[in-house]
């Protein structure tokens, strides 16, 4: 026991520039073996008041510095992350159980990408200014930090969900203290030891790690922490306005998604199939963009389906480290369990699964079998009102079902509580900007997916989320703006 222990990895929580050992710690699982392979601390009130204390302190001399100073350090610290790109892709793989080649083109350039982008965009904002003649005023704007940010961030792509929140809080002057998933506190934990050396004043950025209910919880009850960013699920985002709202926290929520793709019968498949395979089952259909609910016109249906299941059989499923695999391990065996529970529901309601889950053998190589495999699963015959087609699955599951008409697959497709992304697959121009301005989605691609331009908002409507991130988004988010009249 005491030689397994040894061997573990273990995190401590970074607080005003020291590593910090933790009193008691969680076991994190490698989700392709199944073993516990990194402790992480189970952080709780005492470590969350260490590190805000950190924070308060560290702000009065990193919001006087200069929009340049801090872009310059925010470059440094991306130059960094971007040196280890291939240390930092192995550690993702290996503690969230994605491909390590998803790691190594989207999640580590994404996140060093995000720092560059905010080190940007922070010098090129302006405020405004009216006059009123006839009063003898200007009027002005003027933004300034907040204070203390509380940054909590999901499991689904660590380091490039917490650096598109980091990045930008800094960048406007504020301080952070961050919680990751205590299911992949990894990279987060490596940035950490990078940071004295991109020039990262001790206590600008801390990072506690832990639990939702203590950590998270303690974060989001803090009083000296005004301002909270959280991607996550539904249900923990109702919980944290509850628990916020006695302090009027300010709040942004990106949360989770029933996404539609729409493909009409002019829709060039060539493009759209390889790419609806991508948008359902991309990171083991764990990210909150994925597609779940696919519609296909009438005319063409058939054809797309027997296409596009084929497709899908070829995507291997095993060891992340394979390059040749394209679905890795899901999150937890908990998760696991969640994702083949709905297909097993679906089925007792009488849809068809045609590939996946049940249908084909999962063949997973020597020393993976006790990981938390799934292949892609495809189901049809599936009513709009099943939970497969309402509920937020978050694993490589999509259902396919035909439509008549674009007045009814808008209907049907807004029919969910969500509302963050939709695609849209037409050669008709007036047809997609039409069926786009007419979906209730936060994002809407056409004839594409996941093409993102960062300086544009990003975020959900309805239950999927209250505010909008991005260059400009960002900014107003991370600032407190104040309007100033001054009469000649
Ligand atoms: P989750 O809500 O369980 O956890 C997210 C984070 O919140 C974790 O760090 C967790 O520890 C913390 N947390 C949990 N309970 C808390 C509490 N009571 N107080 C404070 N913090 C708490 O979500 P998850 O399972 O980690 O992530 C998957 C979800 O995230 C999916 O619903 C997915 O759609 C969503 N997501 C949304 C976006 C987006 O940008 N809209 C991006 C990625 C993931």
């Amino acid at each position: 026991m005491m030689a397994q222990s040894k061997a573990l990895l273990v995190l401590e929580n970074f607080i005003g520039g020291k590593f910090i050992p933790c009193s008691s710690y969680i076991d994190s699982y490698n989700p392709s073996t199944g073993d516990v392979y990194c402790k992480v601390p189970d952080s709780g009130k005492e470590e969350v008041e260490a590190a805000v204390k950190a924070a308060k302190d560290a702000f009065p001399i990193w919001s006087s510095k200069s929009p340049l100073e801090r872009s310059q350090i925010l470059n440094k610290l991306a130059d960094l992350i971007e040196h280890d790109l291939e240390a930092f892709a192995q550690a993702e793989s290996k503690d969230q159980g994605k491909t390590i080649t998803l790691a190594r083109t989207m999640d580590i350039p994404r996140a060093v990408y995000n720092f560059r982008f905010f080190a940007s965009s922070i010098l090129h904002h302006i405020t405004e200014c009216t006059e009123m003649a006839n009063m003898g005023c200007v009027h002005y704007t003027s933004r300034a930090p907040v204070g203390v940010a509380g940054l909590i961030s999901p499991w689904n792509l660590p380091l490039y969900l917490l650096t598109w929140k980091i990045a930008p809080a800094i960048a406007c002057g504020n301080t952070v203290v961050a919680k990751p998933s205590e299911m992949t506190s990894v990279t987060a934990w490596m940035m950490c030891k990078l940071l004295e050396k991109a020039g990262v004043p001790h206590g600008v950025v801390n990072i506690v790690f832990g639990t939702g209910a203590k950590a998270g919880e303690a974060l989001v009850c803090h009083p000296d922490v005004p301002l909270i960013s959280f991607t996550g699920s539904t249900l923990t985002a109702q919980r944290i306005m509850e628990k916020s709202a006695p302090h009027c926290k300010r709040l942004s929520l990106e949360l989770g998604g029933k996404n539609p793709a729409i493909i009409f019968d002019d829709a060039d498949l060539s493009q759209c199939i390889p790419t609806t395979l991508r948008s359902s089952f991309a990171n083991q259909g764990e990210i909150c963009l994925c597609t779940s609910r696919i519609f296909v016109q009438r005319g063409i249906y058939s054809e797309f389906l027997k296409r596009f299941v084929a497709e899908a059989k070829k995507w291997k499923t095993g060891n992340p480290s394979d390059p040749t695999v394209s679905v890795g391990a899901l999150i937890s065996k908990e998760h696991l369990e969640k994702v083949r529970n709905y297909v097993k529901k679906a089925q007792a309601e009488g849809a068809r699964v045609l590939c996946g889950e049940g249908v084909d053998a999962l063949d997973l190589p020597p020393g993976y079998q006790k990981g938390y495999f799934m292949l892609p699963t495809v189901i049809t015959e599936v009513k709009d009102e099943s939970c497969c087609m309402q509920e937020e699955i978050f694993g490589p599951v999509t259902c396919v079902v035909a439509f008549d008409t674009e007045e009814e697959v808008i209907r049907r497709a807004n029919g969910v509580k969500y509302g963050l992304a939709a695609t849209v697959w037409s050669s008709n121009v007036g047809r997609v900007h039409r069926v786009a301005r007419r979906l209730q989605s936060g994002l809407v691609w056409t004839n594409c997916w996941l093409v993102r331009d960062l300086n544009l908002p990003f975020g959900g409507m309805k239950a999927s989320g209250i505010g909008r991130e991005g260059a400009k988004d960002s900014y107003e988010f991370f600032t407190e703006v104040k309007t100033i009249t001054i009469k000649h």
